[in-house]
């Protein structure tokens, strides 16, 4: 059996729960999506959650919400997944790329901060495995140039900075509940900010823009069935099916990021003495949810090594191809050599199996597939 990357854990009561909202008057937007968005805001040390369809869709509402507009500049990680660029680029915006720290893979506040213009609008960082982007940092650069900062939190609801959590670090902070993230809701996702008006803006694109509080109508006297639209959005509603995963998965959360820390230790431990393997770090304060276990090799080896692990069963990823060496960021001019430490980090990664239920001798049979394949393939 080949072991994945990472997968979602799902126990009796996560089934129980689903089958009882499926049994329910509600299938969409209903009692339970009230109850995780609480649960949700509560975790993540704010006051607003706002539930949607995916950390993609979570990306998108969070950009309406800072009232991107065509022409605005966001500056970002280019180590992330496509979407947290793809959805700035979808309001029109201009993506700027700036580089990486060379040990956590996260946004360098200095590089952000040169690559600020008057354009700019959002500084959007990504907490790379898990790991806190250096929020204190970014949290100064974008209050100095009257800017948002944005979270991508994908990777890291679980984690904190300074024991603050993850989610309240951030003027706004999205989270994804892809099956391989750190808890899920199959596909799902949530915006959280401690600010009520790009709360109202997101929870507005999510439902269509539609405006139902008659005080806030432009001809409330239609009738009682009226309700307008005063700006487009889309339907990124998360249904309550979903939803009360959600919670029983957030319930769930300690548990797992406790498993990850685990896993992260014990290959810490048996990869410790190998020289060509650099392993991930966190910086002081920071205590990650481990989403991923981004082993770094010699990169004229890095190729190698990932189809040798594949071939002995070990289901590695990489994490990630900069994001404009995609094409559609190449078909607009970026070039390679732009962020030189991201494309470093990028060629040496590999990604090892993190999830909470890898087992010890899962575990083992990963260390010794790297063993092996570090000791044979040239
Ligand atoms: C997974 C991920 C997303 C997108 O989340 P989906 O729920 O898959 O749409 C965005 N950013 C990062 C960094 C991710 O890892």
């Amino acid at each position: 059996m080949v072991l994945p990357y990472g997968r979602q854990s799902i126990d009796e009561g996560d089934v129980a729960a689903v089958v009882e909202a499926l049994r329910s008057d509600w299938l969409t937007t209903g009692p339970e999506v009230d109850r995780f968005e609480a649960a949700i805001a509560a975790r993540a040390g704010v006051e607003h959650a706002i539930s949607v369809t995916s950390g993609t869709a979570a990306l998108h509402v969070a950009y309406a919400a800072a009232d991107l507009q065509p022409g605005d500049e966001v500056v970002t990680t280019p180590l992330t997944f496509v979407a947290t660029a793809a959805g700035a680029a979808l309001h029109g915006a201009k993506i700027v790329f700036a580089d990486v720290d060379p040990v956590t893979g996260n946004l360098d506040p200095q590089a952000a901060e040169a690559a600020v213009t008057d354009r700019t609008r959002v500084v959007a960082g990504v907490d790379y495995a898990g790991v806190p982007v250096d929020a204190p940092a970014l949290r100064d650069l974008a209050s100095r140039k009257e800017i948002l900062f944005l979270e991508d939190a994908a990777h890291s609801i679980g984690s904190t900075l300074d024991g603050v959590p993850v989610g309240a670090l951030a003027d706004i902070t999205t989270y994804s509940f892809f099956p391989t993230k750190n808890m899920t809701t199959a596909e799902g996702g949530a915006v959280v900010t401690a600010d009520a008006t790009l709360a109202a803006r997101a929870r507005s694109f999510k439902n269509h823009g539609l405006v139902r509080d008659r005080a806030l109508q432009r001809h409330p006297d239609e009738g009682p069935w009226h309700q307008e639209v005063h700006a487009f959005g889309l339907n990124y509603r998360l249904p309550d099916v979903l939803a009360t995963l959600g919670t029983n998965q957030l319930a769930r959360l300690d548990a797992f990021v406790a498993r990850r820390a685990a896993v992260k230790a014990l290959y810490d431990e048996a990869f410790a003495g190998i020289d060509e393997l650099e392993l991930p770090t966190a910086p002081a304060g920071a205590a990650p949810a481990w989403h991923l276990y981004p082993l770094r090799v010699p990169a004229e080896r890095r190729r190698a090594i990932f189809e040798s692990l594949r071939e002995q069963g070990i289901g590695v990823q990489v994490n990630y191809i900069p994001a404009y060496w995609h094409p559609v960021f190449e078909d607009l001019g970026y070039q390679r050599g732009m962020c030189p430490v991201a494309e470093d980090y990028y060629r040496r990664e590999i990604s090892l199996p993190m999830f909470p239920d890898l087992t010890d001798a899962d575990v083992e049979r990963v260390v010794a597939a790297v063993r092996h394949a570090v000791a044979t393939v040239r």
